[in-house]
């Protein structure tokens, strides 16, 4: 008789990667939607025949081999344009583009329609002008399907490739290719956790309901008034595609993910947060830049990445791309002095799971009800300072540093 495979005894121990749906030689493996919309594989027992190949390549099962920093900089993309298109400094497109310049291919987060909303998920690219898609924060957790898969056959076949995810989609990677392959380079963001795909589409539909329109596409980070969450709607009214600007903390979506109200289970423990890394590359936002450097060169309103250079592969190919920076070496412990993610998960708050039976019980609409009466003085800030205009807060802020 077949041994029953269990892959997770608690919901805490999967981060719904999604490995082990690409690992199992049967098919037998889909990841399946929770009562609260997160993902969970879900093994078909008549088609399982318990070989644990599933089991193997879980980044939580088995932690990957993980690497110190070796070295740590400060970069900004050269490219005005294509920075603000960027969540912080351009980090990933440069290094992207190097890949896309030797013949190969790119692995990232794209924001896609489905249904009658978006969602994030894992795409291929292998143009330059196509890049894009990959550029920008996606606060939801991205679908990487049978993406791993198209990794492997590409690291075999000996071309160039960069693949790009959360930490805990590259640990699954690294333990599915099995091996070092010197064409593959890893980069992983510095994340503090996801919310799910439902939410994310709830909120969609909400916004479309409220406003009587299509939403088209949608940005986390849009830097019109600088950095920080404001976010870029572009949507259809009336036949007419038009674009809104707006604070995004004024939504309940991306204050309760800004407060780590709604992200999953296993975010609140990740095994990944730490000063040891899981990929070839880390990058992520550089906070507290001008109180560790003074470089003119870089412009914080446009966005400054961290990036951390966790082996030698990393440090030779970021040697390749230097000229496509403005980047200037750091410390490890500088970068970490800000970021609270290389430090370790992000905490879980007492009202976590109360927003997310609220979402459950009472749906979308609900969370923003529950913003106004739980987190009243929140809210009032946000309007305040939507009302303000950016350039006369960033002038009080100067006569003040
Ligand atoms: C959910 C999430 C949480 C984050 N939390 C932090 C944090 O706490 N501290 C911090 O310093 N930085 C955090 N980041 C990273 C930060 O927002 C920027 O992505 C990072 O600084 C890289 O910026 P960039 O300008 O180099 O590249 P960008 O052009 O912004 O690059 C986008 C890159 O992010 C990847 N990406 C985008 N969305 C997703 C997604 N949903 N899942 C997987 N990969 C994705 C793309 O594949 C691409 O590689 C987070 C990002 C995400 C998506």
């Amino acid at each position: 008789m077949k041994d029953k495979v269990v892959l997770f005894e608690t919901e805490d121990k999967c981060s719904g990667c999604g490995v082990c749906m690409n690992a199992c030689p049967k098919g037998a493996i889909s990841l399946k939607e929770d009562e609260r919309g997160f993902v969970f594989p879900q093994i078909d027992s008549d088609i399982c025949i318990g070989c644990g190949a599933c089991k193997k390549v879980c980044g939580y099962n088995n932690i990957p081999e993980l690497n110190s920093v070796k070295k740590s900089y400060a970069v900004s993309n050269k490219n005005t344009d294509s920075i603000r298109k960027s969540a912080s400094g351009g980090a990933f497109y440069i290094l992207a583009k190097k890949i896309i310049e030797q013949g190969g291919y790119v692995y990232g987060a794209s924001m896609e329609k489905e249904d009658d909303a978006l969602t994030a998920k894992h795409i291929e690219i292998s143009s330059v002008n196509q890049l894009n898609k990959l550029q920008g924060s996606k606060y939801v957790q991205s679908d990487v399907g049978y993406i791993y898969k198209e990794v492997k056959k590409r690291a075999i076949n000996g071309d160039s490739v960069l693949f790009s995810g959360t930490p805990c989609q590259v640990a699954g990677l690294k333990n599915y290719l099995g091996k070092e392959y010197s064409n593959v380079i890893l980069v992983e963001i510095i994340c503090h956790g996801v919310p799910n795909s439902r939410l994310f589409k709830d909120f969609i539909r909400y916004n479309q309901r409220k406003n009587n329109c299509v939403i088209g596409n949608f940005f986390f980070r849009d830097k019109t008034h600088g950095q920080g969450y404001t976010t870029k709607t572009v949507f259809t009214k009336n036949n007419k595609q038009q674009v809104k600007i707006g604070k995004g903390e004024l939504t309940a979506y991306i204050r309760f993910f800004s407060k780590s109200l709604i992200l999953r289970d296993s975010c609140y423990s990740c095994p990944f947060a730490q000063g040891s890394r899981v990929a070839d590359f880390t990058i992520g936002d550089y906070w507290g830049f001008a109180k560790e450097h003074n470089d003119q060169n870089m412009n914080e309103k446009n966005g400054i990445s961290c990036v951390l250079c966790n082996n030698e592969k990393a440090i030779d190919f970021l040697d390749e791309c230097k000229n496509d920076f403005n980047i200037i070496e750091s410390e490890y412990s500088k970068i970490a002095k800000h970021n609270k993610q290389l430090n370790g998960p992000t905490e879980k708050s007492s009202d976590r799971d109360m927003v997310l039976e609220t979402y459950v019980k009472s749906g979308y609409s609900s969370l923003e009800k529950l913003y106004w009466r739980k987190y009243p003085k929140d809210k009032v800030k946000y309007i305040i300072s939507a009302i303000i205009p950016a350039d006369f807060k960033r002038n009080v802020r100067r006569i003040f540093r």
